[in-house]
């Protein structure tokens, strides 16, 4: 015989913040990469826990993509030990010997791009045949072989019998801006005026914006499949995406501010007139941006509002006075759907990118 002893079962209920990731977004926002690629392959890039939407959760989503791209080998082995057995192309290539038997063992494809990482492909026995990526500088100045070492570097990759096809890539500086492409794509092709096969050049911008000239064999998006726009010209919506993350909370306090009043640490805000505040559960340790100045946009009860002095770390704080309902509870979107990510973003001086990146591992995520 049991005995059961009744208890009292107790359901911790995480505080109102959450980030709600859209599946459907993120494979909706795929299809629109896919229109605009052509023919072209599609490395949908994960980096960075998949811009902050879980790297699982994304390559899941995402999974009609040709391969995925990102840069560290415990991504590369969680994707790998998922089930996923597509390429991945990993950005930053590899940093020590160590990795080489890693890259054979998980099939995965290093962007090559010093010297350094040639010889030490030269110095290691290479089970099977690499594919690589070479990466050339055609202007950026970060990563990559130029004039002076590309032949070089081509020639030692030939001459490796470890090493299998090499795809030729660059990366743009300013896909989004007033250089754009024209000048990078000229050098790239007069680096590469010589060397045989696939090329992969463009990241969103480029793709959205000069698709013709850089989807070549492979393209790149990344902020693009989230839901964001590369662009401050273009929003998001302009050019069909749709948000993945939602970023919402609740109202869980409200004050009444008598004119002259100052909010918050800093005391950096002071009521111009009477004015009713809600204090919001988000703060800077969520994954909102500290430096959002007041006036950065917020919606409450799906009105939008505007933040009123500092952000600190687990709140922060809009102006209620106008929206009547708003009280204890009430619903808050902080970017996301109703709220382009874009626009808080060019409101805190910075991009969705960053935005999204930076959301907190404490914040509950909902996949819907
Ligand atoms: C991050 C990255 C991309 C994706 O760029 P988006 O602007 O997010 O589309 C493409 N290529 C490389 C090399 C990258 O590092």
């Amino acid at each position: 015989m049991t005995f059961v002893r009744p208890g009292r079962i107790l359901r911790l209920m995480p505080r109102p913040i959450r980030a709600t990731i859209s599946t459907t977004a993120l494979a909706h926002n795929l299809a629109i990469a896919r229109q605009h690629a052509g023919a072209a392959k599609i490395w949908a890039v994960v980096k960075a826990n998949a811009y902050g939407h879980g790297l699982l959760r994304a390559a899941q989503a995402l999974r009609e993509a040709d391969g995925f791209a990102l840069l560290d080998f415990v991504d590369a082995l969680r994707v790998r030990n998922a089930g996923i057995d597509k390429p991945i192309l990993m950005l930053e290539g590899f940093f020590m010997p160590e990795d080489i038997a890693l890259l054979s063992r998980y099939r995965l494809t290093p962007v090559i791009h010093n010297m350094a990482q040639i010889e030490m492909l030269e110095k290691t026995a290479i089970e099977g045949t690499l594919e690589v990526y070479l990466k050339i500088n055609s202007g950026m100045n970060r990563l990559g072989f130029t004039v002076d070492n590309v032949r070089l570097a081509s020639i030692a990759l030939g001459a490796n019998k470890g090493v299998g096809s090499v795809t030729l890539m660059t990366h743009f500086a300013d896909a989004d801006g007033a250089e754009g492409i024209q000048g990078q794509l000229q050098w790239f092709g007069v680096l590469t005026r010589s060397f045989e096969g696939p090329r992969s050049l463009a990241n969103s911008a480029a793709l959205l914006r000069f698709p013709e000239e850089t989807r070549a064999d492979w393209v790149r998006p990344g902020i693009m499949l989230y839901g964001c726009s590369p662009f401050t010209f273009k929003s998001a919506a302009e050019i069909g995406l749709r948000p993945a993350m939602t970023l919402s909370s609740e109202i869980i306090g409200v004050q009444h501010l008598e004119q002259g009043e100052r909010v918050g640490y800093g005391l950096a805000y002071q009521a111009a007139q009477e004015m009713t505040i809600g204090v919001i559960a988000c703060g800077y340790a969520d994954g909102y941006p500290r430096h959002a100045p007041s006036g950065t946009p917020v919606l409450v009860a799906g009105q939008r509002t505007r933040t009123v002095g500092r952000v600190s770390m687990d709140m922060l704080c809009v102006d209620i006075s106008d929206i009547e309902q708003a009280y204890v509870g009430t619903p808050a979107t902080l970017w996301g759907e109703g709220l382009p990510c874009d626009e808080v973003a060019q409101a805190a001086g910075t991009v969705s990118y960053e935005l999204l990146c930076a959301l907190a591992p404490r914040v509950p995520v909902v996949e819907i």
